[in-house]
């Protein structure tokens, strides 16, 4: 089992990219924030819960996230990998991820890292919101404060993951296919070329 980490800020194009590297690698893609997505128009009360901080751009508490990752390890027995896409977002969720794979007799294989610069992570998520119909995307000041809580509470799981030597970083900008030739090189040289 090999399992990736796509890491980058809000609007760096994980989602877009999380899609190809499924379908190129077979990985079980686990994006908590379409979790939550899901939760939210099934009205159960963890999403109504959930809803008002998404809104304002806050993260859901770690309990609800890694909850949600514990159940869906389980739920996804015999996959060859996991691509985690807008989690962990804090360290205590880095942590709690690392001890429910090793429970699994697994690991991180690697975190790809998105660099792209801000002023392009507001004008993508701008854009974002005309065809998302995501209530986060279409406020420049949630926008900001998205922004700032991924440099004050997710920017340290990079270097949770660099203390093991895990992150590659990866230029995020140029085309939606430059960006995954530059992905799939990293993820190649890490698990071995596919088949
Ligand atoms: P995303 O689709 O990854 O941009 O997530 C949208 C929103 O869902 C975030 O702004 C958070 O409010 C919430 N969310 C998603 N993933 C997490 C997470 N791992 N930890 C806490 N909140 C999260």
């Amino acid at each position: 089992m090999f399992n990736i980490i796509l890491f980058g800020p809000p609007g760096s194009g994980k989602g877009t990219q999380s899609e190809k590297l499924i379908d190129r690698y077979g990985f079980k893609h686990l994006s908590t924030g379409d979790l939550l997505r899901s939760e939210i128009a099934n009205k159960t009360p963890l999403g109504l819960e959930a809803k008002s901080l998404m809104d304002k751009g806050q993260l859901v508490p770690d309990e609800v996230v890694i909850g949600m990752i514990d159940s869906a390890l389980d739920a996804n027995p015999g996959v060859n990998g996991f691509l985690f896409d807008g989690f962990p977002r804090t360290t205590a969720q880095a942590e709690a991820l690392d001890k429910l794979l090793s429970l699994k007799k697994s690991e991180i294989g690697v975190v790809v890292a998105l660099q792209v610069p801000e002023e392009e992570l507001i004008s993508r998520m701008l854009n974002r919101a005309k065809t998302s119909g995501r209530s986060d995307d279409a406020d420049e000041q949630v926008q900001r404060n998205r922004l700032s809580v991924y440099t004050r509470d997710t920017l340290p799981v990079a270097d949770h993951y660099r203390t093991y030597g895990k992150v590659e970083e990866v230029v995020g900008l140029g085309s939606i296919e430059d960006i995954f030739g530059r992905l799939t090189a990293v993820i190649d040289s890490k698990k071995g070329a596919p088949a």
